[in-house]
């Protein structure tokens, strides 16, 4: 089972913790403010008031056992390089950082960081695209030109099979899964028919996505 380390406990970073744990893992919190300590200490496997970007004191909570860190420490972009840096000279395999822009990100790959996020800049892309087009519901980039996104069926789809609305070939773009309330068909074939109310997953190029979020 894997074991997690999240540095940095704000509103992103608690809600990793929280989640994480909520899932069954278990979860080191730490984070340099007392307070913020103890109200996450309830939540999580353990959790400890340290100043990450002292080497001894995150040495001492012993990071070579976690084999993912998770580094949300935000404003602070000098701290969150430390703590990147500490994390990985001591042996964590897998570290994934929080980034505030490009740049940021730019040091915490060179310093090692295996995967980096944007929280703020992802959801507000997710946003945008919603309030443009209320049928697309949410939006995972995948590489720069392609995205999954999740579709509420048009008007003109329904009572139609995938066959014959041959989505490949009009609009690029592959449906993945269907989702119809809380069930959801994760190998749809050829002849599932698309229902009123259906949610499509659906994988594409940016380009043909768009034709399909300007149609709706
Ligand atoms: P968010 O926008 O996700 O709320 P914040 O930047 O507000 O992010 O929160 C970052 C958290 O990181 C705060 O709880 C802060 O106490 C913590 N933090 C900042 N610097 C350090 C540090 N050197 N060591 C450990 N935790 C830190």
């Amino acid at each position: 089972m894997k074991q997690f380390v999240v540095i940095g406990c704000g509103r992103f970073g608690s809600s990793v913790a929280k989640t994480l744990y909520g899932l069954g893992f278990d979860v080191l919190a730490i984070d340099a403010n007392e307070d913020v300590i103890q109200g996450i200490a309830d939540s999580v496997t353990h959790a400890v008031q340290a100043d990450a970007t002292e080497e001894a004191s995150i040495k001492s909570l012993g990071m070579s056992n976690f084999d993912v860190a998770v580094i949300t420490i935000g404003s602070n972009i000098q701290a969150s390089i430390m703590a990147t840096l500490i994390v990985k000279e001591l042996g964590v395999k897998h570290v994934v950082a929080k980034a505030q822009n490009e740049q940021h990100a730019k040091v915490l790959y060179k310093i090692g960081a295996d995967r980096i996020v944007f929280p703020e800049r992802d959801m507000g892309v997710r946003v945008a695209h919603n309030l443009v087009s209320s049928n697309f519901l949410d939006i995972i980039e995948l590489a720069p030109d392609y995205s999954i996104v999740e579709i509420s069926a048009l008007k003109e789809w329904e009572g139609q099979n995938l066959r014959d609305l041959n989505m490949r070939a009009k609009y690029g773009i592959n449906v993945m899964a269907i989702k119809h309330g809380v069930e959801i068909n994760i190998s749809p074939r050829a002849t599932d028919i698309v229902k009123k109310d259906d949610v499509l997953v659906v994988i594409g190029h940016n380009d043909d996505l768009q034709k399909i979020e300007k149609k709706v």
